[in-house]
């Protein structure tokens, strides 16, 4: 099947036939009531920092009637929110997984962009050091722009509605009346404080496992949830010789990361009700393996429910 990372609309993607279960899963969304129904909208699923012709950095937004809480902030977020039809003013909080460039770069844009599109109330950013260190770094190197717009245009202030919470520990993190977050420490090496997030509604269930290798912690966060939303890479792609990237940075990707078959493992040991494929690696060139080769690894190991994520995707 072609066009895995191309945007695509609910009429394009039924149209593909791309996979059952994901038919299944927007049928019975549309089925139900939309004024607090939580919904997961997959933002960005291609995987590293490298820039991609066909696909948007790592970002999710989970959404439960008016409120927008995003887990990761890969370049551009702000745009795919815009894409998403999500206003950056229902923005409540942001967790970043981990420190990696294609986890955070869209989160200084994110605030200074979305600042100009109506960002009122404060949100609560959380993620790994060096956060707060970041977050005030980054309203300086735009200090001109910001100063400008306050004093030219009338905006309020930018910097009170960001508020930083760096997070070393795993366990409850966030609780408002309609979401409660909980973070489990994944394994990510050499990042020591890189986390797994579950997210906790009335009516659903989702975990977004960060990037990891396999890892208990994650298996023991996601037991029993809806929805496992997990990074994948392609073990068979990156053993064969003559790799785009450089040895150095194959060993990284082969130590840090996990292979399909073992994203399946991991989903058959939480067992979960859905598990969806994110942060692709390879996304995109000659050899990366295609939704059927993804699927088949997956299928190896994990019997249940497979969505092979995409950007835009809402589940
Ligand atoms: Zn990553
Ligand atoms: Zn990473």
């Amino acid at each position: 099947m072609k066009g895995r990372f191309r945007t695509v609309s609910r009429r394009d993607f039924l149209a593909t036939g791309a996979s059952c279960f994901a038919c299944a899963v927007f049928a019975a969304g549309a089925a139900q009531a939309p004024s607090r129904r939580t919904r997961l909208v997959l933002l960005g699923t291609s995987g590293g920092p490298t820039p991609k012709a066909k696909g948007a950095a790592p970002a999710q937004a989970v959404v439960v009637g008016d409120r927008v809480y995003l887990v990761d902030c890969g370049d551009g977020v702000a745009r795919q929110l815009a894409l998403a039809k999500l206003p950056v003013r229902d923005l409540r909080a942001v967790f970043i997984t981990h420190q990696h460039s294609d986890h955070n770069a869209g989160y200084g844009p994110l605030f200074l962009l979305g600042w100009t599109a109506g960002l009122s109330r404060p949100v609560d950013a959380y993620g790994p050091p060096p956060l707060t260190d970041m977050t005030a770094r980054l309203l300086e190197a735009y200090r001109f722009d910001i100063d400008l717009r306050m004093s030219d245009e009338g905006r309020p202030p930018l910097a009170p509605l960001i508020r930083p919470h760096e997070i070393t520990a795993p366990g409850e993190i966030f609780k408002d009346d309609r979401i409660r977050v909980t973070a489990a420490l994944n394994d990510h090496p050499p990042i020591r404080h890189s986390f797994a997030y579950r997210l906790d509604t009335a009516d659903r269930s989702i975990v977004i496992s960060g990037d990891t290798r396999y890892s208990e912690n994650v298996v023991k966060l996601a037991r029993g949830a809806d929805v496992l939303v997990h990074e994948v890479v392609s073990r068979d792609y990156w053993e064969r010789p003559g790799r785009s990237q450089p040895p150095s940075v194959v060993r990284h990707i082969l130590a840090s990361h996990t292979d399909a078959v073992d994203v399946g493992r991991v989903a058959a040991d939480a067992d979960v009700g859905l598990l969806v494929l994110t942060h692709y690696v390879p996304t995109e060139g000659p050899g990366t393996p295609t939704d059927d080769e993804w699927l088949a690894a997956v299928r190896r190991t994990f019997k249940g429910r497979v969505v092979l994520g995409r950007d835009l995707l809402e589940l």
